[in-house]
């Protein structure tokens, strides 16, 4: 069974290859899929984002159409060149999506479907991830349409109270919207060491964080979907000058832009992803 980390992957692959294309084909096999593409063709339109949402992965395309479709037990989503030898039998088609350039397939993908904007922020299933980040921020409108909750954001994090509070913000079930990048700039300006227990930290210092998250999210102007993409363009520092964008994320042994400390990298998690932080501006708990 593919776990969230498998979307995830499946999501910026699909990403890299579909954003900004134009389709040129859409097929499924599934008749209620193809009843909503016959009045809503997506044939034409431009494919914005692939997104991966827990296990839900969600290709949105211009013009206010979404495809949610979810890899249950057997499911996967390939990518080829166009004119490429498919690697699964035709037959395990369910949906396919075509560019220019490139054919997207779906292979017993049991769940899918055509949603608006506003149908995917009604969805059952993505209403149990965390409150988005990016709702109501700057006039965006995040995948949850209702205005930001604080207090069940901090509801949520105090659920995960063992966990690392840079673990618990990459938890999209407890807060949507923060991807690799922004949790090491987040917990930066925060001055909070990323390694710290949840449990350890204060009302006031976990609300703290989810503002900064809102802010910088916000100030980024970046949907949740586009947290996949890469760090090009985002910016938490204020500079003006193209090399010093971020703080700590992807700064691993050269000095603090704030104290001159070295920025220290680990990995950690399942997907070995990097946390970067300051020791000086961020330390442990126990130091304070
Ligand atoms: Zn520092």
């Amino acid at each position: 069974m593919p776990e969230g980390d498998t979307i995830f992957r499946a999501a910026v692959t699909l990403h890299r290859v579909l954003a900004g294309k134009q389709v040129t084909r859409f097929e499924s096999v599934y008749p209620a899929l193809t009843r909503v593409a016959d009045d809503h063709p997506v044939v034409g339109r431009t494919i914005e984002s692939v997104s991966a949402r827990g296990k839900h992965l969600l290709i949105a395309f211009s013009g206010d159409l979404h495809l949610r479709t979810h890899m249950r037990m057997n499911g996967s989503w390939h990518i080829y060149p166009a004119g490429a030898r498919w690697h699964r039998p035709a037959r395990e088609m369910r949906v396919l999506i075509a560019t220019h350039d490139a054919v997207a397939v779906a292979f017993n993908v049991p769940v899918a479907e055509l949603l608006t904007t506003r149908a995917l922020a009604r969805h059952a299933q993505l209403r149990a991830l965390g409150p988005d980040l990016l709702s109501d921020a700057n006039g965006h409108r995040g995948p949850r349409a209702e205005t930001f909750d604080p207090p069940e954001a901090l509801r949520r994090l105090r659920a995960r109270g063992r966990d690392a509070i840079g673990d618990a913000l990459l938890n999209q079930r407890v807060v949507a919207g923060i991807g690799n990048v922004f949790k090491s700039e987040i917990l930066f300006l925060a001055g909070i060491d990323p390694f710290t227990p949840v449990a350890s930290l204060g009302d006031a210092t976990l609300s703290h964080v989810v503002q900064i998250a809102r802010e910088q999210l916000a100030a980024n102007v970046m949907s949740a979907s586009q947290t996949l993409s890469p760090a090009v363009g985002r910016r938490t520092t204020r500079s003006l000058d193209p090399g010093e964008k971020l703080w700590v994320y992807g700064r691993g042994g050269r000095r603090c832009r704030r104290c001159g400390t070295n920025i220290r990298a680990k990995k950690t998690g399942p997907d070995a992803r990097l946390t970067y932080w300051c020791p000086a501006c961020q330390p442990p708990e126990s130091s304070r």
